[in-house]
């Protein structure tokens, strides 16, 4: 599968599934979806298809969902795959303003989060900022959300995994 294949559809993975991209990162790159390993690391199957760390389906979700999107043209998902790429290595550099990565104009924005008490993913809509409870879709517990914090919370563990990755060569 190429990054592109897997853009196009991408709403068909599980949102704990990531997404693992052979480099140079580029739609047309070599990439698969897996679930990480429990200590958080590469899977084997990404590793013997040449692939590395990319993204969480859920935060590639997220990102996508913040630009408008023609579905199925061809143009829109090379779009779409450079918006990751840049979201990605974004996330690999130091520096961090958290406005790069979702402009608060952007508001209110569509997410999918996890529910604590039944576990199930559900989408719910970012008004503004701050922490906001939002009604399980599945078994109507109100889970406290606040997307910065989860932005923040995102932005750490993808750092911890990279420095994972790097630490195993
Ligand atoms: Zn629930």
């Amino acid at each position: 599968m190429t990054l592109q294949e897997i853009v196009r559809r991408l709403d068909q993975f599980g949102p704990g599934l990531t997404i693992y991209v052979q480099a140079p990162w580029q739609p047309q790159a070599n990439a698969i979806v897996s679930c990480p390993r429990d200590d958080g690391g590469v899977p084997d199957e990404a590793v013997a298809a040449g692939c590395g760390y990319f993204l969480e389906v859920f935060l590639a979700l997220g990102v996508l969902r913040q630009i408008p999107v023609v579905s199925g043209q061809a143009a829109g998902e090379v779009e779409q795959c450079a918006r990751l790429i840049e979201y990605a290595e974004w996330l690999d550099s130091d520096d961090k303003p958290l406005s790069r990565a979702f402009p608060r104009q952007n508001y209110p924005g569509p997410m999918i989060v996890r529910c604590n008490e039944c576990g199930k993913h559900f989408d719910i809509v970012v008004r503004r900022e701050g922490p906001q409870e939002y009604p399980c879709s599945a078994c109507g517990k109100e889970l406290v959300f606040d997307f910065e914090a989860f932005v923040r919370k995102a932005i750490e563990q993808t750092k911890k995994m990279r420095r994972k990755r790097r630490g195993r060569r």
